[in-house]
């Protein structure tokens, strides 16, 4: 039986050789691999956002204006305040990002969010963030329900299961999208935010009152999405929320 199983691992190697879902590098040695699905080298070029970025927006800021280096807030930010408390970016959209949240959300494989965030993981390590850690309810941002049966999976809620298997942090699914809403990327800035208006419901399963939420994106643009998710559970009362994204696209 064992002999078997191997024959048939070796078989399915030679037809289906483990390599990087990045740059299709062989990664069956583990010397070079980060895990079962990318090479090290990907997972080390991965271009993370600035340090001196908008601690609301994750936007670089320039480092010409005092007022924002000294508060970590850009400009647009500080007029028109989020009701989250800070958002936490962890890469930039570069062209590994790019490729690696291609595969995970349009080529449908769900199985990359373990490679997302152990990613992501890293990253709060290496800033020594308290993301997690000060942090009751994990809150994945919800799909339309027609639009999750298209990808058969709702990508920000299989980070967050992922996110809470390190940190035993229950996840809640407390919202719910009721519209099916026009895909960001196609609007004006100005626009995004009146999209994402009343797009989600509270779920009434779950009580958050006085809780601390971190919502969970895979990748943030405007916030407007992010925005939307905050004031709805701000407004039913949320002690504080943060946003944790995978990438500031
Ligand atoms: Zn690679
Ligand atoms: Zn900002």
């Amino acid at each position: 039986m064992y002999r078997l199983k191997r024959t048939l691992s070796a078989f399915v190697d030679i037809l289906f050789p483990k390599t990087c879902h990045i740059c299709s590098k062989d990664i069956r040695n583990p010397a070079v691999s980060f895990d079962a699905y990318i090479c090290a080298g990907c997972a080390s070029e991965m271009e993370k956002n600035p340090i001196v970025s908008c601690s609301l927006c994750a936007e670089p800021l320039t480092g010409e204006d005092e007022f924002e280096i000294q508060s970590l807030i850009c400009r647009n930010c500080s007029k028109d305040r989020p009701e989250y408390k800070n958002l936490f970016a962890c890469y930039a959209y570069g062209d590994k990002t790019k490729e690696l949240i291609h595969r995970f959300k349009y080529e449908n494989r769900p199985y990359l969010a373990k490679t997302l965030s152990q990613l992501m993981r890293n990253r709060l390590k290496e800033e020594n963030s308290v993301l997690l850690s000060e942090t009751d309810y994990i809150v994945p941002i919800p799909l339309y329900p027609a639009r999750q049966r298209e990808r058969e999976f709702n990508q920000s809620n299989a980070l967050a299961i992922k996110l809470s298997a390190f940190s035993g942090k229950p996840v809640i699914p407390a919202l719910k999208k009721i519209r099916n809403t026009r895909p960001q990327a196609s609007l004006k800035s100005k626009d995004r935010l009146k999209n994402m208006n009343g797009a989600f419901r509270l779920s009434t399963e779950y009580s958050h009152k006085g809780k601390r939420l971190l919502i969970i994106d895979d990748v943030v643009t405007t916030t407007a999405t992010v925005r939307e998710a905050a004031r709805i559970l701000k407004g039913s009362g949320a002690a504080s929320i943060s946003i944790l994204a995978f990438a500031k696209g």
